[in-house]
């Protein structure tokens, strides 16, 4: 394992913004997570693990630790009987990669987070979710590092504190847990209807009527490449606000004077409403932002662009004003889903 100096976070973060860290090393075994650890409590140091950098912001003071870069590979299939597979995936494997792979196998349970951003060991972390399925939904175990204990664990679902693009990873145990592996239980039977609007209208349009995982893989591809930028040619981070979810009370009197404000409802009586209709309502949709060089994407203007920020200053001075316009507008506070780090 090879430990760099002072390397620019920008090459770690798909928003290309931020300053350094003081050591980067790639763990590519269980055995580097353990060394890299070691290693940075013997110089009295944080250490903290990350993948593509597809969901970070990082600040421009940067990170005056070790950050361990996961490039742990490992796919092993295991098909259990004609209904049921188990997939054990390494957490430095390429997301996309790995429902490909899975799909190819003719298995269904993560084919509409076909072309998330990222690494498979991000997954997990905010409960990863698209056109209605989520990571939670076909997750068995997590295998990590715990720093804490300084032992291996599996870590079965109902321990994770999954919720709505959350889990315990980002919450209560943030930085406790360095993943090196999932482990996924998914079917061999294809997925059913009803679908996500925007997913049915794809596939009506297309008369597309059998549904095997394949087919929803190669339409949820298709919509997020026409509606979405390739975060290896855009700066960004992909969503950067989650969905706000709200009281019965909330909704009915912003139904008042909202009344095509879209609205699904969630856990124990509540509601989740788009993130993106309420920045796009508050005037920022494919917004360009000359004093901080941000921009928001014209077809989905919960994606922020970096064009020419030139540091994370700039970035959340632009959040800021949408956070601003949102909350004066609808009286609502949205929350970041990309993490701001350290
Ligand atoms: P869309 O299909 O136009 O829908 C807009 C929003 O409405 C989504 O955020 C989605 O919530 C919600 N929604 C739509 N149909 C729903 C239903 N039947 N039940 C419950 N909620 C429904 O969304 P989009 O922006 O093109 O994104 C499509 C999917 O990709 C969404 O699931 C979105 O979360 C996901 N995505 C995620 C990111 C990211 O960075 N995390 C970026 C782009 C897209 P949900 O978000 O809860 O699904």
């Amino acid at each position: 394992m090879n430990i760099l100096q002072n390397v620019s976070l920008r090459e770690h973060s798909t928003m290309r913004l931020g300053g350094n860290a003081a050591y980067v090393a790639e763990v590519t075994s269980r055995q580097d997570v353990v060394d890299a650890v070691a290693w940075a409590a013997s110089q009295g140091m944080p250490a903290m693990m990350i993948g593509d950098g597809s969901n970070i912001v990082w600040r421009d003071e940067g990170f005056s630790g070790l950050l361990l870069v996961n490039k742990i590979k490992r796919f092993e299939l295991f098909q259990e009987d004609e209904q049921n597979a188990y997939v054990t995936i390494g957490a430095g494997e390429n997301w996309d990669s790995a429902v490909e792979r899975t799909v190819a196998a003719g298995l269904s349970g993560i084919e509409c987070l076909s072309l998330v951003p990222g690494t498979t060991g991000a997954t997990p972390v905010q409960n990863v979710g698209a056109y209605g399925q989520e990571i939670a939904s076909t997750l068995v175990t997590v295998e990590a590092y715990d720093a804490q204990n300084s032992s291996w664990v599996n870590i079965p679902a109902q321990d994770c504190a999954f919720g709505y693009r959350t889990s315990r990873f980002k919450t209560t145990d943030r930085g406790r847990f360095f993943i090196t592996a999932i482990t996924l239980h998914l079917m061999k039977t294809n997925p059913q209807p009803p679908f996500y609007a925007s997913l049915q209208a794809y596939l009506e349009q297309h008369n597309i009527t059998q549904f095997t995982p394949q087919v929803i893989r190669d339409a949820v591809i298709a919509i997020r490449r026409a509606k979405l930028p390739d975060p290896a040619e855009v700066a960004n981070n992909g969503s950067f606000f989650a969905n706000p979810v709200i009281s019965q009370d909330t909704l009915d009197s912003l139904l008042l004077d909202y009344p095509e404000l879209p609205h699904w409802p969630a856990k124990d009586g509540t509601a989740k409403i788009p993130a993106a209709w309420l920045v796009e309502q508050a005037g920022f949709k494919g917004v360009d932002d000359p004093e901080t060089g941000m921009t928001t994407w014209p077809m989905q203007p919960l994606v922020f662009v970096n064009k020419h920020a030139k540091s994370t200053a700039d970035l959340l001075r632009f959040r800021q004003k949408i956070l601003d316009a949102v909350q004066q507008k609808f009286g609502i506070a949205l929350e970041q889903e990309p993490e701001l780090l350290p």
